[in-house]
């Protein structure tokens, strides 16, 4: 398993070079090159220690078959074990090394992590409150269509009233056409004695009925309370003249709306 650079902690290449410190660090040649490659003191990217330049030595980490048989040669056993022994020293803290890294990325990691999820958690917190909102206004909305709705029903069982209204107003003033028409008035024999009641009565629905401009229906004649037989043949008698000017009236456009008043007083 190859060591990682302290300084850029990517790992290193195992058949390339490293620079490696008495204070026990190592780095790549990319990140060493710049501090030591000119042999001079510097200081440990890691520890900050400063070093010399026999401090630090650019080391082969895969040597060759030879280098690994004959490394130790001629060297006193003691001096062998302390060769052996500061290397395991070095593995061992390197590794350690790596441990710490991946301790402190795993929390920076998690950190990140906890941030991005208060900021989701923030992000549901709003859009919970805008569904919250729009289902306020939905409600709002329906509870408008409702009443709405219901008072279209009140203007439609309303109109049903007033049409039903029309037409027994309708069928009334035809009643009254047909009883009071102008052939049936002026087919009436001169001497007959004139309807003084039912002519009372409408004389009453003509006071409800503001005259036309220009018509002379202002200055009805007063109703006849007798006839007279003396009159000539054709000479419009106060009966006539009152009995065209109703039938004049009750053609009028406005007259059912104006008999209904007068049905709903009673008159009729
Ligand atoms: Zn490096
Ligand atoms: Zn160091």
């Amino acid at each position: 398993m190859p060591f990682r650079c302290n300084k850029c902690w990517k790992p290193t290449e195992r058949t390339g070079n490293a620079y490696i410190t008495t204070c026990s660090h190592i780095f790549c040649s990319q990140c060493g090159d710049p501090l030591f490659a000119g042999g001079g003191t510097a200081e440990c990217p890691a520890c900050h220690r400063i070093l010399a330049g026999r401090d630090v030595q650019l080391m082969e980490l895969s040597p060759g078959e030879a280098f690994q048989r004959m490394a130790c040669w001629g060297l006193e056993p003691e001096t062998i074990l302390e060769m052996v022994n500061n290397a395991l020293e070095f593995y061992a803290y390197q590794k350690q090394n790596e441990v710490v890294y991946a301790s402190f990325l795993s929390k920076k990691v998690e950190s990140k992590a906890t941030q991005q999820e208060r900021v989701y958690s923030d992000k549901m917190v709003e859009g919970q409150n805008s569904v919250n909102t729009l289902n306020r206004q939905i409600d709002t909305l329906r509870q408008d269509l409702a009443a709405i709705k219901q008072e279209s029903q009140e203007l439609q069982s309303q109109v049903s009233e007033k049409e039903r209204q029309y037409a027994k107003l309708e069928s009334g003033y035809e009643a009254l056409r047909l009883k009071y028409g102008g052939h049936e008035v002026s087919s009436l024999p001169l001497s007959s004695p004139a309807p003084t009641q039912p002519l009372s009565r409408h004389r009453d629905v003509l006071r409800l009925i503001p005259p036309p401009s220009g018509s002379s229906l202002g200055t009805l004649p007063p109703v006849p309370t007798s006839t007279s037989s003396t009159r000539f043949p054709g000479t419009p008698t106060p009966a006539r003249a009152f009995s065209s000017s109703l039938f004049a009236t009750l053609k009028r456009p406005d007259t059912p709306h104006l008999l209904n008043r007068v049905v709903r007083k009673g008159g009729l």
